[in-house]
Parts: structure tokens; sequence; C-alpha cells
């Protein structure tokens, strides 16, 4: 009764706040229903040595194209379901099938790795580990092929340390994901050594424009140089974004300047596409 009147409330005085609201319940709606129906697919996304010039690993992005609602963004629905207690099913959802994609690629591509984004509530579960054992194994994938994407924020949550120590041990590469955006204290880099860095796509996108931009990439590049830790910059659209975090030592590089997250079918087509290209252009090699 109360919570109706508050809703009237809301209604009466913020209607798009009530429109907001309606969204998301028919949201969690439709998530639920699609975790059932198996709705979902993930889009995969090629990272690119510089030094090589080779494709050593794809992200895995979660895509939902809902029969109602259209494509809904994962920077929407993610939220989501965490706040209603679905994300750890979802999360090893996507575990299980980015690790199965990535066993079957190893026939072709023995080399290639495979990131998975992990939210902040499934590695506080106390079992997180071994969730992504059960993956592997399952999948039959080698544990030096998978890379577990964390946030900063999630890095400072109580247990999460000994889950990733555990991780590593079990063999898992992991990446701090949105790295310089946490709102986190350095020293947290500290107490656990991730092995790759991820410079968030924020920063990439004032290259040239912005002189912060460009002082806070140089100074996480140089970071990452004294601590080593190897870094991937994210977001990267053009030739001189790719030439300036090149020259300062970022060895790998995702982003549409190369390709956008594709269908897991076309992964081994771009791989070898690539692959054949960068012979006749190696001029796009920022040393060459
Ligand atoms: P993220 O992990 O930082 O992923 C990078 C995002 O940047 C992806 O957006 C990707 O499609 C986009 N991107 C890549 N290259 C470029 C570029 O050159 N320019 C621009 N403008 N964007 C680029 P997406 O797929 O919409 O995912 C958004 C966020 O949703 C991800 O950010 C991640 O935090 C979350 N997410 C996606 N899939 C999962 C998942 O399976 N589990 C969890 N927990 N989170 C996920
Ligand atoms: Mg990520
Ligand atoms: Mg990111
Ligand atoms: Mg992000």
């Amino acid at each position: 009764r109360a919570k109706a009147r508050g809703r009237d409330a809301v209604e009466r005085f913020n209607p798009s706040f009530a429109h907001a609201a309606d969204r998301r319940i028919k949201l969690s709606q439709r998530l639920r229903a699609a975790l059932e129906s198996n709705a979902f697919e993930i889009a995969y996304q090629p990272q690119i040595d510089v030094h090589t010039y080779e494709v050593t690993g794809v992200e895995a992005l979660l895509r939902w194209n809902d029969s109602e609602m259209g494509i809904v963004s994962p920077a929407t629905f993610i939220p989501i379901a965490e706040d209603i207690g679905l994300i750890g099913q979802l999360g090893e959802w996507v575990l299980h099938t980015a690790c199965k994609q990535a066993k079957y690629w190893s026939k072709s591509h023995p080399a290639l790795s495979v990131s998975v984004n992990v939210s902040p509530r499934q590695l506080g579960r106390g079992d997180f580990c071994e969730v992504v054992r059960r993956a592997l194994v399952a999948s039959g994938l080698a544990a030096d092929r998978l890379e577990l994407e964390i946030t900063e924020g999630a890095m400072l949550a109580p247990g999460a340390v000994s889950t990733l120590q555990a991780l590593k041990e079990l063999g898992v590469a992991i990446a701090i994901d949105d790295f310089g955006t946490g709102y986190s204290s350095l020293s947290y880099l500290r107490t656990f050594h991730a092995d790759r860095l991820k410079i968030d796509m924020s920063f990439i996108r004032g290259i040239g424009s912005n002189h912060a931009d460009e002082a806070i990439i140089r100074a996480i590049l140089a970071l990452a140089r004294r601590l080593d830790f190897e870094v991937v910059a994210e977001g990267v659209e053009r030739p001189d974004q790719l030439a300036f975090v090149a020259a300062d030592g970022c060895r790998f590089v995702q982003g549409y300047h190369f390709c956008a997250p594709l269908p897991a079918d076309d992964i081994p087509g771009y791989i070898g596409k690539f692959k054949s290209g960068q012979r006749t252009h190696a001029s796009l090699h920022p040393s060459a």
C-alpha cells in the first residue's frame, strides 16, 4: 500500500523517472526470460600485439538482442543483472561459452587467448575460483589461455585478493580493466600483481587534443614498465592513437582501428586476413 502510494507520488512529480523505473522493471523481466531461453550471444574483439602484428587474444563481450526490446547494451543490462542477482548465472554462462569457443579455436590457433569480463559481484563470491575451474575443465581449455578482466574497484572488495591469488595459481591471467578510472589508490598494485593493465578508452580519446590524457597515458606506460605489467590500450580508433601508444611502449591494442567486436564465426577469417594484410601493409607498424 505504502509502496503503491510512493509510486504514485513518483509518477505525479517526476514522469521521466517513472518511465525509467518502468523500463528497468521491464528489462529485469526480459533478462530473466533471456537467461532461460538462451537469448545471449558473445561477440569477440581481437587484441593485436604491435610488436609482432599478430592477433594474440580476443575479448568476450556479451550481446543481447531481445525480441521485444531490441538490442540492449551490456552497459545497461549488466548493472541490472547485478542488482537482481542474475550476474552469477549470466557470468558463468559467458565463462563456459567463451572457454568452449577458445578451445575450439585453439585447434587452428593454439596461442590465442580469450579475455572474459568479471563483475565485482562474481569475484566477491567465495566460490568464484571453483566456477572458473569448472569452466576450464568442462571446456578443456588450458588455464593460461584464459584472462579475466577485473575493474580496480573489484580488487578492493573483501576477499578479492585471495581469490585473485588462487586464480593466478590456477594459471589464469588477470587484467585490470578501465585502468585509471576506478577512483582507487594505486596501493592495490602492491597487494596483488596482475598481468596486464588495460588503459581506459576515455584517455585514448584525448590523444592529439588533450594534454592531460596524453600525460596520463605516458604515466601509466612508465609505471607499467617499472612494475612489469603488460599494457593493452582500449578503444584505439585512429592511426595517430595507435602510433602514440606504441611509441611509448604499449604492446597490445584493441579498438575499431583494427576491428570491432565480431561474431565468433568471423574470428578465424579475421585472423587469417589480418596476417596476410599486415605483410603488405608493413608501413602501419609505427616503428617501421
Ligand atoms: P569493457 O570491458 O571496458 O569493454 C570495452 C567496450 O568498448 C566494449 O563495449 C567494446 O565494444 C567497446 N569498444 C571496443 N573498441 C572500441 C572503440 O574503438 N571505440 C569505442 N567507442 N568503443 C569500443 P560493450 O561491448 O558495449 O561493453 C561495455 C561494457 O559492458 C564492457 O566494458 C564491460 O564492462 C561490460 N561487459 C560486456 N560484456 C560483459 C560480460 O560478459 N560480463 C561483465 N561482467 N561485463 C561485461
Ligand atoms: Mg573489458
Ligand atoms: Mg574497459
Ligand atoms: Mg568499461
